[in-house]
């Protein structure tokens, strides 16, 4: 069969390995395993999330709210804003490429950091798009400025506030005066899934939505309920915006992409900052136990500002061969090869998993 052109020279996303698989492959007991490959929340969600997903179980039968009326209101509160600046999407995956669909067609540039989220170029991909990256692995501004320049009919700009996979946030300084230099024309998507670590660490880093959208029209901020939040089965991420991208971004939504469960548990998760806190502190307590142990054995990684941290190998180590070490002792790390980089990103989890991880590495760098 013949299928749309524009498809031919797509890859699919490269998801971390689920456990089911590590299961069927090693017959390993599901609850053995650690999976610290997709920067999932070692702590779960909260306790509050699990009691509304029980207390809603009613609402399967039918369609959910598609106005999303009640978790745009929480999220209009937590962030000042209206609910006509926020469009909620399965994860803030499809938000990405609602922005995609509003601004790119064949041929539109997107541009964007060489080693960054993939579902960017995915996205861009899908519609024949062409994708322009900075030359430097992580995020330089003068290189997007640079390429900006060159480039002014440029359709999309992705920064993403920390970066996946490499970890580190550009400063809001930085970012508000790249932003003054961009054409109205041009859609600029932040992307926080990482800021609540960010801004916890550094406030530097901290972008606040209500002023970024007062600042700047041309503007996407996207953040979700995957990460720190607990939630990435429940598939809930949202981007704030003027009206006016938002009223277009909706024209490619779907009804009901929402499911009912996942609204009322997203509502319920903005209420309990307490569980945040937590993971925030105990996220970087347990970082600084790695940036230790890395520095010590002399192993390179970059300073990182999410949950996880990269790791760059020497050429004396193939960092895919230890990801397949680890994979045999049922732990799950995320191999970058397919970023062309002899790198590890592993996901901080909990205290156990972590001293796991490093005994295990201390082990493969010996030998
Ligand atoms: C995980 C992630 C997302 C999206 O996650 P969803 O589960 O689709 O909300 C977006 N951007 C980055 C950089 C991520 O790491």
């Amino acid at each position: 069969m013949e299928f749309n052109e524009t498809l031919n020279n797509l890859k699919n996303y490269e998801a971390g390995k689920p456990i089911e698989e590590l299961v069927k492959d090693f017959d390993f007991n599901p609850k053995d395993i650690i999976k610290l490959a997709s920067n999932e929340n070692p702590y779960g969600c909260s306790k509050k999330v699990k009691q509304t997903a029980l207390e809603n179980l009613d609402k399967i039968p039918l369609y959910p709210d598609d106005s999303m009326y009640e978790l745009k209101n929480a999220l209009a509160k937590r962030f000042e804003l209206k609910d006509e600046n926020i469009i909620i999407g399965a994860g803030s995956d499809q938000v990405i490429s609602f922005c995609i669909g509003a601004k790119c067609k064949q041929n539109s540039k997107v541009l964007m950091a060489k080693t960054t989220f993939a579902m960017y170029e995915i996205s861009a991909k899908q519609v024949g798009a062409k994708i322009l990256k900075t030359p430097s692995s992580e995020h330089r501004i003068s290189e997007f400025e640079e390429i900006y320049k060159a480039n002014p009919d440029i359709a999309v700009i992705f920064l993403c506030l920390p970066n996946n996979p490499l970890g580190e946030c550009l400063s809001t300084k930085d970012v508000y005066l790249f932003l003054e230099k961009v054409s109205k024309n041009t859609l600029v998507i932040i992307d926080g899934a990482y800021q609540e670590f960010a801004s916890f660490k550094d406030i530097n880093k901290k972008i606040i939505p209500k002023d970024l959208l007062e600042k700047f029209e041309n503007v996407v901020y996207l953040g979700t309920f995957s990460k720190a939040y607990g939630m990435g089965g429940l598939r809930v991420g949202y981007g704030l915006s003027s009206k006016e991208i938002i009223n277009t971004l909706h024209k490619l939504r779907p009804p009901f992409n929402i499911t009912s469960l996942s609204l009322a548990c997203a509502c319920t998760a903005l209420e309990d900052e307490a569980f945040i806190q937590q993971t925030l502190v105990k996220n970087f307590e347990e970082m600084e136990k790695y940036e230790e142990f890395l520095s010590k054995n002399r192993i390179n990684f970059t300073p990182s500002y999410a949950n996880f941290m990269t790791i760059n190998f020497s050429s004396k180590y193939k960092a895919s061969e230890i990801a397949k070490e680890f994979l045999k002792k049922g732990i799950i790390l995320r191999d970058l090869r397919s970023y062309g980089l002899n790198s590890l990103r592993i996901t901080i989890g909990d205290k156990e998993q972590n001293i796991k991880v490093r005994e295990n590495l201390a082990k493969f760098l010996t030998h």
